[in-house]
């Protein structure tokens, strides 16, 4: 497994300049969620060790604050 960073596999919030993450911005986290809610592995997610990091605590603050369900059932 190569680390030489290509287009394809670059991270989509590196590549728009995003620094935060906001967890009331919920349609930006659907595509990093699967079809029962949770939340998708980083390799799925093509993100960036910082950025699904972070993704991954605005989904849970969103999950808090009833933005978005934590399962579908
Ligand atoms: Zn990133």
């Amino acid at each position: 497994m190569s680390n030489k960073i290509t287009l394809e596999n670059a991270c989509l919030f590196c590549a728009n300049n995003v620094g935060q993450i906001d967890y009331k911005n919920t349609e930006s986290m659907y595509p990093f969620i699967s079809g029962y809610k949770k939340i998708l592995p980083r390799k799925k997610n093509k993100l960036c060790a910082r950025h699904q990091r972070k993704l991954a605590l605005a989904i849970k603050q969103a999950r808090i604050m009833a933005l978005l369900p934590f399962t579908n059932r």
